[in-house]
């Protein structure tokens, strides 16, 4: 196992648990590198170390349109960004870090493989997908920005995710405001004069 070196830090300790614990969560190394004061190539060293494999190639997910794409997409995120957001809210934190992602992902992933995957599970078209961390760091990004807010549906009052990005905006509950094709598939409503059946 090649040896990882760390700068001089008091809490590189710290900094090596939590890049450990993201790598282990799914997170590539740029993001780790820029949460856990790591380099570039120490990142990558310590992902083969983890995960016993090169890191994935290729830029990092980053569409402003994504999370307004599917029903299902929307509901994860805001199950994700709700977590996340209530933690940041608890402890009073401005901007999101490397434990805050530890910990809302992982209450996301304990949710999801809890409810979502279970056979008596609730069903909202939303199995057998969950939301890749390098994902959800992104769509963090877009909340801190202002992109993403969160809107409270007026019928089942559940928080989910508007869009108020100029080149998109978009708000639809995605438990309420849908339609079910002949596949199952749930759809946005607005949708569905698009893509009749
Ligand atoms: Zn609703």
């Amino acid at each position: 196992m090649k040896t990882v070196r760390f700068k001089k830090a008091s809490n590189f300790a710290n900094h090596l648990v939590l890049a450990e614990q993201l790598i282990q969560l799914g997170a590539r190394p740029p993001i780790v590198s820029q949460l856990c004061r790591l380099s570039r190539q120490q990142s990558i060293d310590l992902y083969k170390s983890v995960k016993g494999c090169p890191p994935k190639q290729g830029m990092l997910p980053h569409d402003h349109q994504w999370v307004i794409q599917s029903t299902c997409r929307n509901i994860h995120a805001s199950l994700f960004l709700g977590i996340l957001d209530d933690i940041r809210r608890r402890l009073s934190i401005q901007q999101s870090s490397a434990q805050v992602l530890v910990d809302a992902y992982s209450i996301y992933k304990n949710i999801v493989s809890n409810i979502f995957i279970e056979p008596k599970g609730i069903s909202l078209g939303a199995k057998q997908f969950s939301l890749d961390i390098n994902r959800a760091w992104s769509l963090i990004s877009m909340l801190l920005a202002g992109d993403l807010i969160f809107t409270v549906c007026a019928c089942c009052r559940a928080r989910f995710l508007s869009m108020i990005h100029p080149n998109a905006t978009f708000s639809q509950c995605p438990i309420c405001t849908v339609w079910t094709d002949r596949s199952g598939r749930r759809r946005w409503v607005s949708a569905k004069s698009k893509k009749p059946i």
